[in-house]
Parts: structure tokens; C-alpha cells; sequence
């Protein structure tokens, strides 16, 4: 069976096993959506939201792209915010990198010339690491580099977002958070917590 197909096999058993287990459950999904929180990720395929939060459909707004970058003049990114902050109403927006990040690790890197929207896409992660070269310096590896980098672009995408006019001028405001994901253990590490008293922490 090709790929295609056996995900629409799949996706017939996964219907049916939901409505198996809650009788109730595409009748209320299909009522509309109410998601406490926009999740602004990477597109890297191994880190699906969803999965690795435990969630349900209908429990994340989610906006997905390379190295989970938020540019503000960006009308994708920014119609996202709108619609999730003024419309959902969302009280959470967490921006969610990773380590081992190929499009942070592309920053390090020459640009490669067969791959020009993405040379453009990720132009601010280059000027970011410029910014932080001497910190970058100083770690003993590439691997480390890009990892701290990665962290670094998560701390700049959630200021961006914290400075929005669509975050700072919404009553109540979105708490906007900054998480990394870690391929090698599944964990979550918290860089940036929108509570005021919460310590960056792993939990
Ligand atoms: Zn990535």
C-alpha cells in the first residue's frame, strides 16, 4: 500500500476508535473551537505539537514554520496572532524551538544557493547569531552553537511577540512563553515563562 493510502486507512481507524471511546466527540468538535493556546513551532517533523503535549484536536491553535520564526511584518505569522488573540481569545502563546534545529543550524552556514526563500526566511537568525557571535564563540562545538542559538532565537521570537500592538493592546494580554524541545530525551525545557515569578526551569 502506498504512503497516502495507508495514512487514509489510518485515518479511518483513528476515527472510529475516537468515536469508539466518546460517542460525543466530532459532535462537539464540529460545534467550533475555543484553544486556550497558539503554539508557534517549527515544521520539523519531529516535533508535532500535539504529540508531545499530550493534547487533543481542538486544544492548539497552531502555526508551524521553519526554525519558529515570528517576523513581525510577516502577514502569515501576524494574521495567525490576530485571529488567535482577538478572535480565539487565546490566554497562552508559547513559541516552541528545538535543539539540533536545521534551520538554526543553516544560520551558522554558508547560504546555499538552491534554497533562496529559505536563505530569506532565516536572514534574521543570521543577524541574531551575528549579534550574539562572541557568546556562540565560546561554546566547543557546532552542536552547542546551534543549540544555544536555538535558544536565543526563542528568547527573540517571544520578545517580538510580547512587543506586538496585537499582544501588548489585548485585555487581558496572552501570556507569551518560550519552550525548547529536546530530541534526545522528549523533554520540554521552559527559556521564557510568561508567569513574572517563574524561574526557567526543566519541568
Ligand atoms: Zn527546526
Amino acid at each position: 500500500m502506498n504512503l497516502p493510502r495507508q495514512m487514509l486507512a489510518a485515518n479511518v481507524e483513528w476515527a472510529e476508535e475516537t468515536i469508539t471511546r466518546d460517542p460525543q466527540f466530532f459532535k462537539e468538535l464540529s460545534q467550533g473551537q475555543s484553544p486556550q493556546v497558539l503554539w508557534i513551532g517549527c515544521s520539523d517533523s519531529r516535533v508535532p505539537a500535539e504529540t508531545i503535549t499530550h493534547c487533543q484536536p481542538g486544544d492548539l491553535f497552531v502555526h508551524r514554520n521553519i526554525a519558529n520564526l515570528f517576523p513581525p511584518d510577516d502577514d502569515n505569522c501576524s494574521s495567525v496572532l490576530e485571529y488567535a488573540v482577538r478572535v480565539l481569545k487565546v490566554g497562552h502563546v508559547i513559541v516552541c524551538g528545538h535543539y539540533g534545529c536545521g534551520g538554526v543550524r543553516a544560520a551558522l552556514l554558508p547560504p546555499l544557493p538552491e534554497l533562496p526563500h529559505v536563505n530569506r526566511r532565516i536572514a534574521p537568525l543570521c543577524a541574531l547569531a551575528h549579534t550574539h557571535r562572541d557568546e556562540l564563540g565560546a561554546h566547543p562545538t557546532d552542536d552547542a552553537r546551534i543549540n544555544r542559538l536555538a535558544e536565543l532565537n526563542v528568547l527573540e521570537q517571544v520578545q517580538r511577540l510580547r512587543n506586538t500592538a496585537i499582544v501588548r493592546d489585548s485585555q487581558p494580554a496572552p501570556l507569551v512563553h518560550g519552550w525548547i524541545f529536546s530530541l534526545d530525551d522528549g523533554r520540554i525545557k521552559v527559556v521564557a515563562s510568561g508567569y513574572a515569578d517563574d524561574a526557567p526551569s526543566r519541568k
